[in-house]
């Protein structure tokens, strides 16, 4: 039978009975029939969501009881781990010990984050500040909010979604991405078991970006969250002009991981394989670009070599396989042709390059190695999302710096360097949401997560995601009760001096 939208609190199928297949990536098998959600279908969620909205159901709650059932989601999600971790692995190709040891835990920590800082509004304090008013700040919900998002990892980015979104007090239409709608479908009762009202969390899917696009252009829908590529982003962008609506935009990334001369190149060479390979490349802060200084080059192409190819493709299932396949057939001859360009244009394959795969099944690409690249080639530039990175060479930070700058994205890089001022003055002059030093990677709910340039705006995780989700009203009420203000001449009447 085939997996229904999740609106009001209740599977609903979709209108025709319409569903389309969703493909495991490492067999090329079918794993389940998934709703394809008509444009009916899509307007029932909004309006779930309005509905529960404007009844106050969730953002009306005392804040500890708006937290208490956030913790109640997160604990339910730890007990459905098994089921989760399942079905993420097969559906995303990921391997089962990313999602058990990194996806997942650090879900349901971010869901934890938000549901205790759900009791904090933030703002300028009340007073007087012109003498004649009493200033306050009023933080509210926004109302319904879109969240869509991409296949790299849809547990992981659409709780990034659910918690602040939710936390703020809004209701929200989740739309996960057409290849990996299977765990986001998952959450929809057990939110429900948690308490959050029938209404508040709806998710509806869809086999290609129409539901999508009908998020972006409902009025009903305030706020658009939005983890993707960049293309998508800039459409969703023209889109939502007409309507000036709120965007919330986490997009592409190409990562630069700077090694200097001073740096620990064993350390550095495994942390950047590592910031390189996970999730199999397809991470928006992925490691893609290494440039390391030439006095080191020898050692670390050789140590980084070294762990490209001890890395074990295989069963993503299995807990001994580290990288899994692509998300598909059209992401596997992406990868390659970009690949086959760069060799076309002469630069060197010190290792993989090919597409491959495990038992003649699976889109699975060999961790590649790319030399002798130039900075403007499409391979350095633009997002391959694969298990390949390109490694260049420099003489001085100054030249680093501007390599690593020259990208049009700007959401995460990486510095490698024992010196500890060489790393703050690369931490302020690096172009990118985030900055890592000696290690490439790590993320807290704690700290923000957002990118700069072409990488979008608006923050995940931390205090600020919350506030991303919420409107800010300054209220001023008069304290002097005069009829007559001091300042009215300043329309009507004379100046005092006159
Ligand atoms: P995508 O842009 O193709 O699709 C993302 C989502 O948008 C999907 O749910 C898709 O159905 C939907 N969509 C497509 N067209 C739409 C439209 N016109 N209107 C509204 N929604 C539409 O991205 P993807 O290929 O699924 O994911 C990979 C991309 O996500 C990469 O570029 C990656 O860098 C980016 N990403 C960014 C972050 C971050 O934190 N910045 C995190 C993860 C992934």
């Amino acid at each position: 039978m085939a997996k229904e939208l999740w609106i009001s609190g209740q599977w609903m199928e979709a209108e025709g009975q319409h569903h389309y297949t969703v493909l495991n990536p490492a067999t090329e098998t079918a794993l389940e029939e998934v709703a394809d959600a008509s444009p009916t279908d899509v307007d029932r969620a909004i309006h779930s969501a309005e509905e529960a909205f404007r009844s106050g159901v969730w953002s009306a709650l005392p804040l500890s009881e708006r937290s208490q059932r956030l913790e109640n989601f997160a604990k339910l999600i730890l007990q459905h781990s098994e089921e989760l971790v399942h079905w993420e692995s097969l559906q995303a190709g990921k391997t089962k010990k990313l999602v058990t040891y990194s996806d997942l835990p650090f879900a349901i920590d971010n869901l934890r984050f938000f549901a205790s800082v759900s009791r904090v509004l933030e703002g300028a304090a009340t007073g007087e500040y012109n003498g004649a008013h009493t200033s306050w700040i009023r933080r509210q919900p926004i109302g319904v909010v879109a969240g869509i998002t991409p296949w790299n990892y849809p547990l992981l980015i659409g709780l990034w979604k659910i918690g602040p979104a939710l936390a703020a007090g809004n209701t929200m239409v989740l739309k996960p991405a057409p290849e990996t709608p299977l765990t986001t479908l998952i959450l929809g009762p057990l939110a429900k078991e948690a308490g959050i009202p029938d209404g508040v969390l709806n998710i509806v899917t869809g086999r290609d970006g129409s539901v999508g696009h009908q998020l972006v252009v409902d009025p009903r829908v305030r706020m658009i969250s939005f983890t993707g590529s960049t293309a998508t982003g800039r459409v969703i962008m023209a889109n939502a002009a007409p309507r000036v609506k709120r965007l919330h935009l986490e997009l592409g990334g190409k990562a630069p991981a700077i090694v200097r001369a001073d740096a620990n190149i064993s350390a550095a060479a495994r942390g950047i394989a590592v910031g390189a390979l996970v999730n199999t490349g397809q991470d928006c802060t992925a490691a893609t670009r290494a440039y390391v200084h030439r006095r080191v080059w020898e050692p670390f192409l050789t140590a980084l070599t070294e762990r490209f190819k001890a890395t074990r493709l295989g069963d993503p299932l299995e807990m001994s396989t580290d990288i899994g396949p692509l998300i598909s057939a059209k992401q596997r001859d992406k990868v390659q042709r970009y690949v086959d360009e760069a060799v076309a244009m002469g630069a060197t394959l010190v290792t993989g390059g090919h597409a491959t795969s495990i038992n003649d099944r699976g889109y699975y690409f060999e961790p590649t190695i790319l030399t002798n690249v130039q900075q403007n080639w499409p391979v350095v530039q633009e997002e391959v999302f694969g298990p390949v990175l390109v490694v260049m060479p420099f003489d001085t930070d100054e030249e680093a710096i501007t390599l690593a700058n020259d990208v049009a994205y700007g959401l995460a890089s990486s510095v490698w360097t024992e010196s500890f001022s060489a790393a703050t003055i690369f931490s302020k002059q690096l172009e990118f949401g985030e900055v890592w030093i000696n290690d490439h990677l790590p993320l807290t709910s704690e700290m923000p997560h957002g990118g700069v340039k072409q990488s979008g705006y608006g923050q995940d995780l931390s205090l600020d995601a919350l506030n991303d989700f919420t409107v800010v009203k300054h209220v001023m009420a008069d304290t002097s009760g005069a009829a007559e203000k001091d300042w009215h001449f300043t329309v009507l009447g004379d100046p005092p001096n006159d």
